[in-house]
């Protein structure tokens, strides 16, 4: 047979059971200090209602016998000193059934003293007290007061059994029972109110684990989440939207009005009306509106945003959600490539048209062989030019950095005659402007440098310098060293640049002016070459005023540039 664990069944298990559970209500409330305060204030009760009986019996002329009735008064006084001093905390908790044991006693003596006294009514707390504390304290107050009860009547010679010998414990049986079932009810209610409290502590706890889940998940995400409540109020938002705010001002914050922000084409102003912010307040919903922040000479981030609309489990109207995404390198990356196709097709197209017309010109030459040599000389050169175009494409465009895969062949060399021969190659097209080159601050300098990849370099600043001058403006080269690093300075009268686009010169594809031919890969190249031969390249520069670009180069072979500040430091000491 099998028997359930909690012995239901077996009657002593049984008795163990309702004993196990009378120890535990005794404890009432389950904790020590709470049975402590049952216990006095029981006790206490008990005491006053005997005190007053007492007043009133030893009042009276009845026969009483005074010593028994005092003797079970001071009984009940004795158990409520002792519920007072015992620390029921601390001790097992069983040890309180004997405080309406001794009461049941008392009473019994009180009895004894004054029979037709009715004072076996007093029973009626021990017994309420006793059913409180579970079935075995029921089943021994009915034992224990129905059993003294008897006893007593038993020893009175006078009485004989009648009905009113029943009445005594019947009377207390029922309200031992109704105070018991009631109990019962209340200790089930109890349970269930537990129970019901402990299921709701673990929802909360699911949900707010939940929550955290949520919070942590998006914080870790790099893309801004701002929750729109129903009245329109912001009422979440993620790190990332705290990092916009912290670059943007007013982003993401209705009172406040944003400032410099343009619509996707990165030059219209936004209208206020159209922030996605206030729109998704409106309940408009939308994809990927480009909001580009930041004055157009500035640095500049472009942020895309995405509204939806959020419906609670009865499908109403709970808000919206916002999430904004930082494109900044991938709008830029977009531009430079679209800037890049239209300047290297433009740039390909003039050597190109050059080189066919020359052949075509040579072709109608033939029987000037003279002629046709030049115009063939032309076409090569335009060739040649049409290959560098390529090649600075190429290197530009490698994964690896250009420095790290660049082979150069230095050798001592005097800087002084590369500038000076670059000055007169480009003297022709600077005259073309009006434009005047300088040398005479070009002294000689030794470098250690290859001397194909020094011209390049300086092939590049001087020709910046002459392609965005102003008309009838100036260039002066210098070299200067101090035998450890070699300075070579190209100045010139242009129009200069703001300090965002200095800090950005050297990027590849980047490039400040547009409306001049080009393709944004001279200068990160002409860095890239000085880097490799252990120097570096700065820029100082002034909107309106001239640009001068310095190259330091390493001396002699054992030399160690000591390298120039970078474009911050070096603009603020001008
Ligand atoms: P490219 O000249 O082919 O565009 P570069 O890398 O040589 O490419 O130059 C990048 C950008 O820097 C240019 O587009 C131009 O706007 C700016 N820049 C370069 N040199 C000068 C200069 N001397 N004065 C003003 N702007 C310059």
């Amino acid at each position: 047979m099998h028997i359930r664990g909690d012995g239901a069944g077996d009657p002593p298990a049984r008795v163990r059971d309702a004993l196990r559970r009378t120890f535990a209500a005794v404890g009432d409330a389950r904790t020590g200090a709470a049975r402590a305060r049952t216990a006095v204030l029981n006790q206490l009760l008990l005491c006053v209602i005997v005190l007053f009986v007492a007043a009133l019996a030893l009042w009276g002329t009845g026969a009483i016998h005074r010593s028994l009735f005092l003797s079970g008064v001071l009984l009940i006084f004795a158990g409520g000193a002792v519920a007072l001093l015992v620390p029921w905390a601390r001790i097992a908790q069983g040890w309180v059934l004997l405080l309406p044991l001794l009461d049941i006693v008392a009473i019994a003596l009180m009895r004894r003293s004054e029979p037709n006294g009715g004072l076996g009514l007093l029973w009626a707390f021990p017994a309420i007290w006793l059913a409180l504390l579970g079935i075995f304290g029921y089943v021994l107050q009915l034992v224990v007061i129905t059993g003294v009860y008897w006893t007593l009547v038993a020893l009175e010679p006078v009485r004989g059994w009648e009905y009113t010998t029943f009445l005594l414990p019947i009377v207390t049986v029922a309200i031992a029972t109704a105070t018991f079932v009631g109990s019962r009810r209340h200790a089930a209610q109890q349970e269930l109110l537990d129970r019901q409290a402990g299921m709701l502590s673990d929802a909360l706890q699911r949900a707010q684990r939940q929550e955290e889940l949520i919070i942590e998940v998006l914080d870790a995400v790099d893309f801004g989440v701002l929750r729109v409540a129903p009245d329109g109020s912001v009422t979440m938002v993620n790190e990332a939207i705290g990092r916009f705010q912290q670059s943007i001002p007013g982003f993401g914050v209705r009172e406040r009005a944003l400032a410099n922000a343009y619509q996707a084409d990165g030059t219209t102003p936004l209208p206020e009306q159209d922030r996605p912010l206030l729109r998704a307040i409106r309940g408009e919903v939308f994809d990927n509106q480009i909001v580009w922040f930041g004055h157009p000479d500035e640095r500049r981030a472009a942020i895309t945003m995405t509204v939806r609309r959020m419906r609670d489990a009865f499908g109403v109207d709970n808000g919206a959600v916002l999430i904004a995404r930082d494109v900044t390198a991938e709008l830029t990356a977009l531009r430079a490539r679209d800037r890049l196709v239209a300047s290297v097709s433009h740039e390909l197209r003039t050597p190109l048209t050059s080189v066919l017309g020359y052949i075509d010109l040579a072709m109608d030459n033939l029987d000037d062989p003279d002629a046709a040599r030049r115009n063939l000389e032309v076409a090569g050169r335009n060739s040649e030019r049409l290959l560098e175009i390529v090649a600075d494409i190429l290197a530009a465009s490698s994964s690896s950095r250009l420095s790290a895969d660049m082979t150069i062949s230095p050798e001592p060399l005097d800087a002084a005659d590369i500038v000076r021969a670059s000055a007169e190659a480009w003297r022709p097209r600077a005259a073309e402007r009006a434009v005047s080159i300088l040398t005479a601050d070009v002294t000689p300098a030794p470098v250690f440098a290859d001397p194909l990849r020094l011209r390049q370099v300086v092939d590049n600043l001087v020709s910046n310098a002459v392609k965005y001058n102003r008309d009838g403006g100036e260039i002066a080269l210098a070299c200067s060293t101090d035998e450890q690093t070699t300075r070579i300075s190209v100045r010139d009268t242009g129009s200069g640049m703001a300090l965002e686009d200095q800090r950005r010169l050297f990027e590849r594809y980047y490039r400040v002016r547009t409306d001049i031919e080009g393709t944004g890969l001279g200068l990160s190249i002409s860095r890239d070459i000085a880097r490799a031969h252990g120097g570096d390249i700065t820029v100082h520069s002034e909107r309106g005023v001239g640009s001068t670009f310095v190259v330091v180069l390493p001396a002699t072979a054992g030399a160690v540039v000591e390298r120039p500040p970078t474009v911050p430091d070096a603009v603020g000491g001008q």
